[in-house]
């Protein structure tokens, strides 16, 4: 819709042949609801419209009334930061993080601490690029956001084969150091692929599990079949049945760590795997409601997401439109388009500025912010 608002624009513009290219106009429609950072593409009313036009770099400021200021002294709420370079136009992103800064949280993960993601990304306003009918190729790392719910794309596999794999490493040793044994299958053979690891706090014969024992445990304690497409582990009350002891997201066993989200990957079928938090987009205590979905594109081309028992990919929340969006996959990519929900799809901006196209629009709080 406002993609096509901002071409007639220029048409229009073009057609009275008074086009100056310095200049950049912005509308930024602000929904006067503050709920959950939302803007209703559906309704108009309820919402705020507001124009600029500016030659120079500065920022957008204000909550519900919105003002374009070049002076970066008198900061106060700001939405949206621009810069001009050389005659093109970008928006920087407040909450980019440098490799080394990405890393620090990385090594905070690795040694054992459950890190509160968003702590760290809480820096500014989050710039979400909005996503229409024309779709956008979706990359691994990538953070998506339907109505309020926020996905993180863990990983994209579609090179698998069915049917592949497995087998492999049938052949086992079987260890010399006595009694440690599996408490599911009471084998004692193991092998680097199919190690015993000991996951929880119990001891004596039952301290021991296999790695492929324990992925079964997984799927038959968390695994949620939505559809033929589509399965959901929630990470809720995962806890061993004998000790009670609550699984952490990753643990350590012998010198390595495993992390349940990996263990989780199917290995059989092409598949993505996206991780969501709560409603508010904060990821929220392990074991309390986040978990996975593993979206199965094994002889499907199209997977609808949204809060209909008839899609795919159901996304319970209110904020989510009945057929919300879809994930298509074209030549080993998948990508993803918006279905005229009522909250929007939304994109987040990762890199460090992204430079403005004519038709282009974000969002940000609940603001909408269009360029032409
Ligand atoms: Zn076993
Ligand atoms: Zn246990």
């Amino acid at each position: 819709m406002g993609n096509c608002k901002g071409q007639c624009y220029q048409k229009s513009l073009s057609q009275t042949n008074n086009i100056d290219c310095t200049k950049l106009v912005i509308v930024v429609k602000t929904w006067q609801k503050d709920a959950f950072s939302l803007f209703d593409y559906e309704n108009a009313t309820n919402v705020q419209e507001q124009k600029f036009i500016i030659n120079s770099g500065g920022y957008l400021v204000g909550r519900n009334q919105i003002e374009w200021i070049e002076n970066d002294s008198i900061i106060k709420d700001e939405l949206c930061k621009i810069k001009k370079k050389n005659e093109n136009y970008f928006i920087v992103n407040p909450n980019f993080q440098n490799v080394d800064k990405k890393q620090v949280i990385q090594e905070k993960e690795e040694c054992h601490t459950i890190v509160n993601k968003t702590v760290s990304d809480k820096i500014g306003n989050k710039i979400w690029k909005v996503i229409h009918e024309n779709g956008i190729l979706l990359q691994e790392e990538d953070v998506i956001k339907l109505g309020r719910v926020k996905f993180t794309i863990r990983q994209i596999a579609l090179d698998i084969k069915p049917q592949e794999q497995r087998s492999e490493c049938e052949s086992s040793q079987s260890n010399g150091s006595e009694q440690a044994m599996c408490r599911v299958c009471c084998s004692s053979q193991k092998n680097p692929k199919n190690p015993l690891l000991n996951p929880c706090k119990c001891s004596g014969s039952i301290k021991y599990i296999h790695l492929e024992c324990l992925k079964t445990w997984l799927r038959m304690k968390l695994e949620n079949r939505q559809s033929d497409n589509c399965i959901v582990y929630l990470w809720k009350n995962l806890e061993c049945e004998l000790c009670k002891y609550n699984y952490p997201p990753k643990f350590k066993s012998d010198d390595a760590y495993y992390d349940l989200v990996e263990l989780s990957k199917p290995n059989d079928y092409p598949y993505l795997m996206m991780e969501f938090t709560n409603k508010q987009g904060q990821q929220l205590e392990w074991n309390n409601s986040s978990g996975i979905y593993i979206l199965k594109f094994l002889n499907v081309q199209e997977l609808k997401v949204g809060r209909s028992n008839e899609t795919d990919i159901r996304v319970n929340d209110i904020s989510v439109s009945r057929n919300h969006a879809k994930l298509q996959v074209q030549d080993k990519k998948v990508y993803l388009f918006d279905n005229h929900s009522k909250f929007g799809t939304l994109h987040l901006l990762r890199s460090e500025k992204i430079q403005i196209q004519r038709g282009m629009e974000v969002q940000v709080g609940r603001s909408l912010i269009s360029f032409s």
